[in-house]
């Protein structure tokens, strides 16, 4: 029997708005430990909490970009737990009045669209950072103690959970990819994995092939990277597999994956709603976002990656590598339309877009549409080196492409053939090894015209005069 996999994600996405989601403290990643709190996020007897409006307005729009309802009326619940990082003994979330719920996210792919569901996005405050001592590799496990730094508790956090409509590791990879792209894009959060601004859990469960049952499922915690998330979830399908191929049944359970060890020890048996006890935070008023607010918030949304992606495509006949490649970094996107827009043929654009600007290390921003339009037409007719040259030269202000096109190449033999005979003089072993058969020397010779001229020769004349020269 065959197995397929079932994979759900749930994701956190810390808002990089300037302050706490509760109080006034500013965010501050990195800074000096317990320096960005107050009684609020202390949770001093007394204080109340004041939402941030921003983090609200972020959550709709990207709520808006999963193509979610946004609720008209969405509740912050208590989740009751005790823990060190938590120390009101609660932390403010949502439970079953969510800002955001029933979207779907487009990830194209080569053989076509496909959605991801998401079930809901919700607001919440993240909690402080436990610093664990003394352990290996800063994990709780052999830890000697924890220290709690309360500068990321009440940091605005949005939880989006997605439907299990993803079937490979490699679909969770891309899924998330252009997720995290897509929250960089709206100017919400930085989303970056190592400095824990974007984290998610994966759950894992197995099924067989062509059967549409949703077997028991497992969480995997604390993945901090694609690879990492990658190797964890290849091999919970394969430990549960082997479970059900010996007649066994999957426990649900949280594992705590551990790279570093071959086994995922179990966490905890997972937490049953109940047992956070949920009820509505009686210290905040429902959020109803207003509905032009919201409609505002949908008409402003920017094209999103995924919709770029289809666009660049459709648009421009590229193939989906192509186009993946190009949204990937959108303002090489942008210079690859200015390029194409100003003359430059779309296949060889993207070709020059996507490997020699990138590997000359040019920034693409600054790049002009029209003089790299230049370059793409002149490509095949002018010299690798020129060309490399005129894109390495292709950021710098007031580049013209016309310095290093054979417009201005020289073409006169006569002005040539002086140069062809300094370099066959310069270098006798090669024109030696040339007349005793290595004819590949040729290209040698031409690049040491053109090196000479700047590259600013007709590389046409050039083969010909040297051929005419060596005597072949
Ligand atoms: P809970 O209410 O216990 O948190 P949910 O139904 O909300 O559970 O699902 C949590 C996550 O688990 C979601 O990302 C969902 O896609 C995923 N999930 C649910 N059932 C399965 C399953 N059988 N296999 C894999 N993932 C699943
Ligand atoms: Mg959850
Ligand atoms: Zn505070």
């Amino acid at each position: 029997m065959s197995w397929e996999p079932v994979i759900g994600l749930e994701i956190h996405v810390q808002l990089k708005t300037r302050t706490k989601m509760f109080c006034r403290c500013e965010l501050g990643f990195g800074d000096p430990e317990n320096t960005r709190t107050c009684p609020v996020c202390l949770s001093h007897p007394g204080t109340l909490p004041v939402p941030n409006a921003k983090a609200i307005e972020w959550t709709v729009k990207l709520g808006l970009a999963l193509g979610c309802e946004i609720a008209p009326h969405a509740v912050f619940h208590r989740k009751n737990y005790f823990y060190p990082d938590l120390p009101k003994g609660y932390q403010i979330s949502q439970y079953d009045q969510p800002l955001c719920t029933n979207g779907r996210f487009l990830v194209p792919g080569p053989d076509g669209d496909a959605y991801v569901g998401i079930v809901r996005a919700h607001l919440e405050e993240d909690a402080a950072k436990n610093v664990h001592v003394g352990g290996a590799a800063g994990r709780i496990s052999g830890a000697d103690r924890t220290l709690v730094d309360f500068n990321r508790g009440g940091t605005p956090l949005v939880e989006i959970v997605t439907r299990p409509d993803l079937r490979s590791a490699e679909d969770a990879r891309i899924f998330l990819q252009l997720l995290r792209q897509t929250v960089v894009e709206l100017g919400i959060s930085d989303a970056e994995m190592e400095k824990g601004s974007l984290r998610f859990d994966v759950n894992v469960s197995v099924r067989p092939e062509g059967s549409s049952e949703l077997r028991t499922r497992t969480e995997l915690k604390n993945m901090n990277s694609f690879a990492f998330a990658a190797r964890g979830i290849a091999r919970e399908i394969g430990r549960q597999i082997e479970i059900y191929e010996k007649g066994g049944e999957v426990d649900q359970e949280t594992l705590h994956f551990d790279p570093t060890r071959e086994d995922a020890p179990p966490l905890r048996s997972k937490e049953e709603a109940q047992d956070y006890r949920y009820f509505p935070e009686p210290d905040l008023v429902p959020l109803a976002p207003a509905r032009d607010l919201v409609e505002r918030a949908r008409a402003e949304l920017p094209e999103l990656p995924g919709q770029r992606i289809r666009r660049l495509e459709r648009d421009y006949a590229l193939p989906f590598y192509d186009a993946e490649v190009l949204s990937g970094l959108p303002a090489l996107a942008a210079l690859f339309e200015r390029t194409v827009a100003a003359g430059g043929d779309a296949k060889a654009t993207s070709n020059l877009v996507m490997n020699q600007i990138v590997a000359a290390g040019v920034d693409p921003a600054v790049v002009d549409g029209l003089e790299l339009a230049k370059l793409v037409e002149a490509r095949g007719r002018i010299p690798r080196a020129a060309l490399d040259e005129a894109i390495a030269a292709s950021g710098t202000p007031g580049f013209r492409a016309d310095d290093y096109t054979a417009d201005t190449a020289i073409t006169d033999a006569e002005e040539l053939r002086p140069v062809v005979e300094r370099i066959l003089e310069g270098n006798p072993s090669q024109v030696e090894a040339y007349r005793g058969g290595k004819t590949g020397l040729l290209g040698f010779f031409v690049g040491q015209v053109m090196r000479e001229l700047g590259g600013k020769a007709n590389p046409k004349v050039v083969n010909e005069l040297l051929r005419e020269q060596l005597g072949l």
